[in-house]
């Protein structure tokens, strides 16, 4: 079958490898519809100058930390950790608009498709008005991240968050978390009107907070109300090593193992951090068939610890990458950093590479995000494959870190060597979008930050 759109590439990575002379034709919906190798251009297929590469998802977003980045570098006194980071984050988290959120995820998403990032899993807690009334729909906030990513042009995976109280052993959220109540009923009823709206590249998911977030009865209760249906269920896990000794505490085991041990694992399960497992939580998530989101530039940011990258490689557990706090916004660096962090810590080079099946560090990360983030967006396929949407990230032989090298060094080349975007072009359904943030958006990104950081700003509603 032919498609409506014929793109030709003279090199694309196919399948874990690079081919030559490489048709990709785009159906109506925008999705592949044919992904031919060694086939010289035909006459009507538009040529693409340069290798063209999937582009990625992002696994892990919350948009409005965007509005935070840059205001955390600073330690006054004593000492600065993730809970600190945490109080001060809270501040921005209790007094965004709807409106506000519009623009900073707008800057944003133009920032990640920038970044090569063309799907973002949003992880929303952010459900209620910073005070007073409810919004008139209780949806505001979530339909202000919709409709961002529309007008941005990247595709968006809502997980709406079950957020119901403020820690192992307390049975309900402190005052300053009152913007996060959802019980599991409500990020259902959230899950099936996002689903309803039908918004184009707009799907959805569920999440739950964490483990000290989210209460058994509401893991339960969501399990219930998911029952089969294929959807991905995320949830922060493991991300500080409070979090796994209050959960010891609590439960007499360590995070993983008890969502593990309970039976609630399985393929949709996406954890997010998984950075404090040991060698039987590793083992009992790879039975589990459930993938980790591992997020390196916020991890380090926040002091959260390393991920044993090499024991879940090891056990064949899918993996893929976020940008969380958004103090990164682009998988190079997120990958650079995933393996930088095992390099450091174990004085050790390419510790990612599969000598014998795949030698090179960057392709083996950068395979497995795109399977992976396909599973954390809730997609069936992802990449260049027949059935996956058209996205793709066509690279500049020119740039300054592909200048000169033999195809077979390219991907590397654009994880460790780059400077600059190593890039020229980002397609979303097949169509290439600008990566540059109009002028608008920038405009109206700068006036949500004078609102909301000048000193008498008051909580939007
Ligand atoms: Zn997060």
């Amino acid at each position: 079958m032919s498609g409506l759109k014929k793109l030709h590439a003279p090199l694309a990575w196919v399948d874990g490898r690079w081919q030559r002379d490489v048709l990709l034709s785009v159906d109506a919906s925008g999705h592949w519809s044919e992904i031919t190798i060694n086939l010289p251009a035909p006459a009507d297929a538009e040529r693409l100058n340069g290798p063209v590469i999937p582009s990625l998802v992002n696994a892990h977003s919350h948009a409005f930390q965007r509005a935070f980045v840059g205001l955390a570098e600073r330690r006054e006194a004593g000492q600065d950790d993730f809970w600190g980071w945490r109080d001060r984050m809270y501040a921005l988290a209790l007094r965004i608009s709807p409106q506000q959120l519009h623009a900073v995820a707008s800057q944003l998403y133009t920032e990640m498709l920038r970044g090569g990032y063309t799907q973002v899993c949003e992880f929303h807690y952010l459900h209620h008005p910073a005070q007073g009334q409810e919004f008139d729909d209780e949806l505001d906030m979530a339909w202000a991240l919709a409709t961002a990513a529309e007008d941005v042009g990247i595709g968006l995976t809502l997980l709406p968050v079950v957020y119901t109280r403020s820690g192992f052993g307390a049975d309900s959220l402190r005052a300053d978390q009152h913007r996060f109540a959802a019980d599991a009923d409500w990020a259902w009823r959230a899950h099936q009107r996002v689903m309803a709206a039908g918004l184009p590249r707009v799907n959805a998911g569920v999440a739950l907070h964490s483990l000290r977030g989210a209460a058994p009865q509401d893991i339960t209760r969501l399990q219930s109300l998911v029952g089969a249906a294929d959807l991905p269920i995320h949830i922060h896990v493991a991300e500080q090593t409070l979090e796994v000794a209050d959960c010891l505490k609590a439960t007499g085991m360590r995070p993983l193992q008890w969502l593990a041990e309970a039976g609630h694992l399985d393929p949709r399960w996406q954890l997010v951090h998984a950075t404090h497992a040991d060698p039987a939580d590793i083992e009992a998530v790879a039975r589990s068939g459930a993938g980790i989101v591992i997020c390196p530039g916020t991890e380090a940011n926040l002091g959260d610890g390393l991920c044993d990258l090499p024991g879940w490689l090891q056990a064949g557990v899918p993996l893929t990458v976020g940008s969380d706090s958004q103090v990164t916004r682009g998988w190079v660096e997120e990958l650079r950093w995933l393996e930088y962090g095992q390099r450091l810590a174990l004085r050790q080079r390419n510790v990612a590479a599969a000598p014998g099946s795949q030698p090179s560090s960057a392709a083996r990360l950068f395979d497995a995000a795109v399977a992976g983030g396909a599973r954390a967006a809730g997609f069936s396929a992802w990449g260049l494959t027949p059935g996956a949407r058209a996205d793709a990230l066509v690279l500049n032989r020119d740039a300054d870190a592909l200048r000169g090298l033999p195809d077979e060094a390219l991907l590397d080349a654009v994880v460790f060597g780059s400077n600059g975007s190593p890039w020229q072009s980002v397609w979303v359904a097949g169509r290439a979008r600008p990566w540059r943030a109009p002028q608008r958006v920038g405009d109206a990104f700068e006036a949500a930050m004078r609102e909301l950081w000048s000193p008498d700003s008051t909580p939007g509603s």
